[in-house]
């Protein structure tokens, strides 16, 4: 294809974690071609400079272009001795600008890079290779052309040397050019932004194919699950995918991409997930998966479930409808956006919801989902010093740099985000006498803002915090504006309880004034008992107690890993307590006034009156 960026990447040394890469382009800039990898993966807010992972890169200016490899290639051939065997091949220098960026000395072209990428990060962000499985975000190994984004960009993908490989395949929603599905060859993006938005797994996986409204819908699974219940998963799924689609285009049921993929990692432990515009990267502990002939809803798999709802989710919301700061996004620094309480809150509620409505989870479960997040957001009193429009903004330095003090100083986008999202739905239906909710508000911010996202290029189809004010009244016919304000600004407790009510959920904070707490998170390590966090105000704080600190002795008992909480049953609040604990290496001392735990502990339970509440929670959960 003609002035296409052509990039070839192969698995050269699964065991040492080392892909090896060609990128090849035909007219370089005279003044000097600039390549650059980003420095952050778009869906997770951290800037993570990918550059550090190249081992080693040269570039040299070659007499012609190859064509690009039509059909799979053996796999003996040896890429080195194939890209060597270009006699007219001159060394071309290269200049790196800073952690990321290289400048090539002017050359006629076609001019060629070759590097290796150093790939052994364990999770849905970077690339992850081993003799079980190669995977990569294209952001972490292709290095971008400055200037020539716009241009079609071509992917080679080869299989690993070595008959050990023969069976591996490809899974990515990345279209194909000459490859056929499933298998090595070559493969297209329309330019760099579709490039990096499709991850690509290699290996040997379980493969499983639904279909959701006319959409092939690809479940791939990489790692050991013995008996797994992979039929239950699909239906599952199925049921999540299919509802999904009918809130976004209730009318036509049209899906916003042609196919999708669920590219998912299984290990013992561990937990992720990274949207994409046509797929989506998981990574799930083993034990979340059913198992054959046990058909019981465990909470590992209710998690796994939301994950897949959550990330899918995100193919209209943040995918398509982006927040203004992302579109286009700036790959080489933060892009700060007041809005991630939308793009990761709403995406939170709805994950959940979904499962509700297309009956995947109960009623209760639901109810129970949602007590757990509203416990999670009272636990910190970091809510009442940072607004989740803050927070958003700040992602980038806090949410996703959190340490033992974040409980204090920080809320999470992503809790109270979705805290809020149920407020304003509520709110929405209470106002509109159940004539609208915030299913309205998706809906018009869909066909304004997302739809044609990629059918067209307008530049900026993102969306402003203004106009995501406005298109709330535009959809529902109420003045919203000062309470979303209030609800995204503030940073008082949303009133919860009372719309709760007008739904037929009762709100009851049962913590228990009988019960000691010491007010502080701790972890088991070894047969010891750390302080992970201490909150502010409680018991722990005020005695002295810092993060890090080993618990010895409460009253000359030894406190071990696993017996604190039985230890400290044995008293009541107002009694006086001498605890010991390391800092450090030093022995400490520490007298304690007990007081009464004072952690939430919210539950809500569905009330079977007044019948018009009942109509109400019915309309919302869709029952
Ligand atoms: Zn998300």
């Amino acid at each position: 294809m003609k002035n296409a960026i052509h990039y070839r990447i192969i698995p050269v040394d699964p065991c040492a974690h080392l892909f090896a890469i060609t990128l090849t382009l035909e007219m370089p800039d005279p003044e000097g071609q600039v390549f650059q990898l980003p420095a952050w993966i778009p869906g997770s807010y951290m800037l993570r400079e990918f550059a550090r992972n190249i081992v080693e890169i040269k570039a040299e200016a070659i007499a012609e272009v190859k064509a690009p490899v039509k059909t799979q290639v053996k796999a003996e051939v040896n890429v080195d001795a194939e890209v060597k065997a270009n006699p007219g091949a001159q060394v071309v220098v290269l200049t790196k600008l800073d952690k990321h960026t290289w400048r090539a000395a002017p050359c006629a072209g076609p001019l060629r890079l070759q590097y290796q990428v150093y790939a052994w990060d364990l999770s849905v962000r970077t690339a992850h290779l081993d003799q079980n499985h190669a995977f990569f975000n294209s952001s972490s190994v292709f290095l971008r052309v400055l200037g020539q984004e716009q241009l079609p960009h071509l992917v080679d993908l080869r299989r690993p040397f070595g008959s050990a490989y023969k069976n591996w395949r490809v899974a990515t929603a990345l279209p194909e050019l000459s490859a056929r599905r499933y298998g090595f060859g070559s493969y297209r993006a329309s330019n760099y932004d579709e490039l990096i938005d499709h991850p690509v797994e290699m290996g040997q996986f379980a493969l499983a194919t639904f279909n959701a409204h006319g959409v092939a819908h690809d479940l791939v699974i990489s790692g050991l699950i013995p008996n797994l219940d992979l039929e239950r998963v699909c239906g599952d799924v199925q049921k999540i995918c299919a509802s999904q689609i009918a809130l976004f285009e209730p009318d036509s049921r049209r899906a916003p991409m042609a196919r999708y993929v669920f590219l998912i990692f299984v290990v013992g432990e561990g937990y992720g997930g990274l949207e994409h515009r046509a797929s989506c990267a998981l990574l799930c502990e083993r034990n979340s998966f059913p198992v054959l002939d046990q058909p019981k809803m465990s909470d590992g798999y209710r998690s796994f479930l939301g994950l897949c709802s959550h990330e899918y989710f995100h193919t209209w919301n943040v995918k398509r409808i982006k927040p203004a700061a992302f579109a286009p996004y700036d790959l080489q620094q933060e892009n700060y956006t007041r809005l991630l309480w939308w793009f990761e809150g709403v995406t939170s509620y709805y994950d959940d919801l979904i499962l509700a409505r297309s009956g995947v989870i109960d009623q209760a479960a639901f109810l129970a989902s949602i007590a757990k997040t509203i416990n999670s957001v009272l636990r910190g009193s970091g809510r009442h010093k940072q607004s989740v429009a803050e927070s958003s903004f700040d992602a980038w330095t806090k949410y996703y740099r959190q340490d033992e003090n974040a409980s204090n100083a920080i809320v999470s986008y992503y809790t109270k985000g979705s805290l809020v999202a149920l407020a304003l739905d509520l709110t929405i239906r209470l106002c509109s006498d159940g004539k609208k909710s915030l299913d309205d508000v998706l809906r018009l911010l869909w066909q304004r803002h997302g739809r044609d996202f990629y059918a067209i290029d307008k530049g900026a189809l993102g969306v402003s915090e203004n106009e995501l004010l406005a298109l709330f009244d535009a959809a529902t016919g109420l003045k919203l504006a000062r309470t979303i304000r209030r609800y995204v600004h503030g940073t008082a407790d949303l009133p919860l309880a009372r719309l709760l009510a007008q739904v037929g959920v009762e709100y009851a904070d049962q913590r228990a004034d009988t019960l000691v707490g010491l007010g502080m998170r701790s972890v088991v390590v070894g047969a010891d008992c750390k302080v992970a966090a201490v909150y502010v105000g409680g018991v722990a704080h005020l005695a002295g107690l810092s993060a890090g600190d080993v618990l010895v002795a409460l009253d000359d008992l030894r406190i071990t890993g696993a017996n604190l909480k039985d230890l400290l049953a044995r008293y009541r609040p107002g009694d006086s307590v001498t605890l010991h604990a390391f800092r450090r290496d030093e022995l400490k001392t520490f007298s304690m006034l007990l007081k009464a735990d004072d952690a939430p502990q919210v539950t809500l339970k569905a009330l079977l009156k007044p019948a018009v509440a009942l109509k109400r929670r019915r309309a919302w959960l869709d029952i």
